[in-house]
């Protein structure tokens, strides 16, 4: 592979991928140079191994340098451009990973569900005794773990659009992808360049490996997979591979299991189970090994976690519903109607078949943030809607509004920023808005 002889690496932006990449070239010898255009003082420059040579303040990279570029980095600004014109080939970590990982990865991808179906593809490993690291996007940078790892390990990654720009050789033993929507076309500039980031999972992808993808997306359908590789299909279709129906998730014909038996809920988690399922199953082992360990998992936090009951009210927190396309899975996730929570940063999404379903599937919404009026304008004239600022005072207005056996449901549909760091510390701050109307206001 590479040697310090004859490669040199140029990290760009010193985030957890980049920190973690620049440490392991420095420990293993490699000359590298770590830039970010954040000053000194804001970066982690105490978590380097001090062979990294650091350059604060702005972007470097050497001439003929490899790059190891931060998914943070949008296309054709002048950090991309920086890379593509000085560096030899730009790689994102996964990339650099793969090259170095000695066991077979299981690679996620998608619109949503990509981190329930990677959590639970580690746990089916771990439950049927299978050494197995889980990372990417989720838990650990994946350079973090590379040196736990045997040729008898399973690495099984969540990879983002942005990674995936990147991923010239990536080439997985088993690749997932999950659903196709409308998404961060903000960093792409089109959903056609998102759609042709997603698709490098795949694109070297051969004779020996697995690609397991959603059978009833539509977009997905569109695509030309390739040869000889072994396709898994999942859906609510008899015809694929894995299906399901209301009661049951059925492999190559045969029941596997009852929805009632699992924790999880929605319907949107039988599709991201049958993922999980066709990533592991017949691969890495067989049902007997890692059923007990799907019926034990309960999901992620900020998925539809449930948090409390006050009143007769119960009270869920899906802050990492940030685009539309998610949210509706959580409106199609219960039969009977709820309150909706939903607004917040302004990304560009469309929200027109979500507007449609809040009228259909909800008792009324409330919303908040910059997006509320443009989600309002969306939904069924009617349709109870409340307008409110800011998340404290949505949390209040459902307090008022929900009577007891409803639930209230906080999907936001947007990203989080502005108001919140991350949907993280949205979720958090719910869940305390939550909690201290329990205390007050009587569980
Ligand atoms: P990701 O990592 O892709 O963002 P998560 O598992 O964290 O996926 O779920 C993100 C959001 O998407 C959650 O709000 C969840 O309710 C919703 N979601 C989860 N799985 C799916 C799915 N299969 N289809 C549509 N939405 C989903």
């Amino acid at each position: 592979m590479w040697k310090a002889s004859e490669h040199r690496f140029s990290v760009l932006g010193l985030a957890r991928t980049g920190v973690a990449a620049a440490n392991w070239l420095a420990m293993h010898g490699m000359d590298v140079l770590a830039s970010d255009p954040k000053p000194a003082g804001e970066l982690p420059l105490d978590r380097l191994h001090p062979a990294v040579k650091t350059v604060p303040g702005r972007n470097e990279v050497r001439e003929g340098d490899v790059v190891v570029i931060s998914p943070g980095i949008k296309p054709h600004t002048p950090a991309w451009n920086l890379a593509h014109e000085k560096g030899s080939e730009v790689l994102s970590d996964i990339d650099l990973f793969a090259r170095l990982c000695p066991c077979p990865i299981v690679a996620v991808t998608g619109t949503d569900g990509k981190s329930t179906t990677t959590a639970l593809i580690g746990e089916l490993l771990r439950g049927a005794g299978n050494d197995t690291f889980v990372g990417g996007n989720i838990g650990w940078a994946c350079m973090e773990g590379l040196d736990g790892l045997t040729p008898q390990s399973v690495a099984v990654l969540e990879v983002s659009c942005f990674q995936l720009t990147h991923c010239p050789t990536f080439s997985p033993a088993v690749a997932v992808v999950t659903n196709i929507a409308e998404d961060h076309v903000e960093y792409h500039g089109t959903f056609q360049a998102y759609v042709e980031a997603k698709q490098m999972i795949y694109a070297n992808m051969g004779p020996g490996q697995r690609l397991v993808v959603n059978g009833d997306d539509p977009e997905i359908a569109k695509w030309r997979l390739p040869e000889g590789v072994e396709v898994r299909r999942f859906g609510w279709q008899d015809r694929f591979e894995l299906w399901a129906d209301d009661r049951a998730v059925y492999v190559d014909g045969r029941r596997q299991h009852g929805h009632d038996e699992l924790r999880l809920p929605g319907r949107h988690n039988v599709e991201n189970i049958m993922a999980a399922v066709a990533a592991v199953e017949g691969r890495f082992a067989t049902p007997e090994r890692f059923l007990p360990a799907l019926r034990g998992f309960a999901g992620l936090e900020h998925r539809m976690e449930f948090v409390a009951e006050i009143r007769g009210v119960s009270w869920y927190n899906d802050s990492k519903a940030t685009n539309p396309h998610a949210a509706t899975a959580v409106l199609n996730a219960f039969s009977d109607r709820f309150w909706l929570l939903a607004g917040g940063y302004e990304k560009g999404s469309d929200f027109s078949e979500l507007g449609k379903l809040v009228g259909e599937k909800t008792l009324g919404a409330v919303l908040f943030g910059v997006t509320k009026h443009r989600i309002a304008d969306t939904i069924p004239a009617g349709h109870p809607v409340h307008l409110v600022e800011n998340l404290p005072q949505a949390v209040q207005r459902a307090f008022e509004l929900a009577r007891p056996g409803q639930r209230v449901i906080l999907a936001p549909a947007c990203a989080s920023f502005g108001e919140f760091k991350d949907f993280e510390h949205r979720g958090h701050v719910f869940k305390e808005l939550v909690r201290r109307l329990a205390q007050t206001r009587g569980a």
